[in-house]
């Protein structure tokens, strides 16, 4: 039996991600800070097995700061890391692309304190990787395989993650908008297509909301070429959605990015309810605070005494 579940574990795993993969050659791309609307250059370098992603600033004379949950910083509107007093803003979409891509161990250089919102999605740094070409590395990768579930709950919002076979992601969202109301996405890893199904989905605001935003100057660089921003009716931005359920898609890449602050890539069912970046940044650290509800796992190891279960449903939601 316990053979059975190696053989299917290094088939939903693909032989090839059992190796550790960093980018083949440095690749660049330069845009504006959502946030901070600051210019910002950033490339892409490979970086040698077992070094994770780690962020260099550039203009701080190299200071790193590790893609690690211990470093998170601010999670409201964005994803940022924080180490010594110094901050990068905004990592989540390329850090998505990243751990969407597969690709364990890079060097992330950039010459200010925000990421490129680029097109609001992570289609320009899967498109980035790509134009880098991805490298097998001889190193194994280790997986962090989640062996009890782990929650946070806050009012109707919720979050937890449940023993599986593969890394999936089930996200419901709901708004009390007519474009969006409730909607759901499942992903899971080998049979869903992370670059062509959730990378292209694009960050989302409201128009109320972007006018408060604009006048705390918490988004100085936000525009319609990198958000798709709804009034009462519907999209403003002329071109309309990629997807009916780009908001969903959007939630899930966020998700996806978040996660990879784990160290490791996780196999595990991930379930959220109405989170955002904050919820998933404190599941992410109770799970790791948690060490009994996960064990560190070279594929295709099966933790033994283990029984995947499926997750609960939550219960339906109302739009609120
Ligand atoms: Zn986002």
């Amino acid at each position: 039996m316990q053979l059975v579940k190696q053989v299917l574990m290094i088939f939903l795993l693909g032989e090839n991600l059992t190796n550790q993969h960093t980018i083949a050659a440095p690749a660049a791309v330069s845009g504006i800070g959502l946030h901070t609307g600051v210019k910002v250059n950033l490339r892409l370098c490979p970086a040698p097995a077992n070094t994770g992603i780690v962020f260099r600033r550039t203009d701080l004379e190299g200071f790193i700061i590790e893609a690690q949950s211990r470093n998170v910083a601010r999670v409201s509107y964005a994803t940022s890391l924080m180490k010594k007093g110094v901050l990068i803003s905004t990592t989540e979409h390329l850090l998505s692309a990243l751990a969407g891509r597969d690709v364990d161990n890079a060097l992330v250089e950039i010459d200010n304190l925000e990421l490129p919102i680029l097109d609001g999605s992570a289609r320009p740094f899967v498109e980035l990787i790509t134009k880098a070409g991805i490298r097998r590395q001889r190193a194994r990768r280790s997986f962090i395989r989640v062996l009890k579930p782990v929650e946070v709950v806050d009012g109707m919002r919720r979050i937890a993650v449940y023993p599986a076979d593969v890394f999936r992601v089930t996200y419901r969202i709901a708004f009390p908008h007519p474009l969006i109301g409730a909607q759901s996405i499942e992903f899971a890893s080998g049979s869903s297509n992370y670059a062509t199904e959730i990378a292209p989905a694009r960050t989302f605001g409201f128009l109320e909301e972007l006018e408060m935003l604009r006048k705390n100057s918490l988004i100085r660089g936000g525009s319609l070429e990198n958000a798709v921003v709804l009034d009462r009716q519907g999209v403003i931005n002329p071109e309309g959605l990629r997807f009916p359920d780009e908001f969903c898609r959007h939630k899930l890449l966020d998700l996806i990015g978040d996660f990879s602050l784990v160290g490791h890539p996780l196999i595990g069912h991930v379930v959220a309810e109405r989170a955002g970046h904050a919820m998933h940044a404190q599941l992410v650290s109770r799970l790791l605070r948690e060490k009994n509800s996960w064990k560190l796992v070279s594929s295709p190891e099966v933790a033994t005494g283990t029984v995947s279960q499926p997750a609960p449903v939550f219960a339906t939601s109302e739009v609120s």
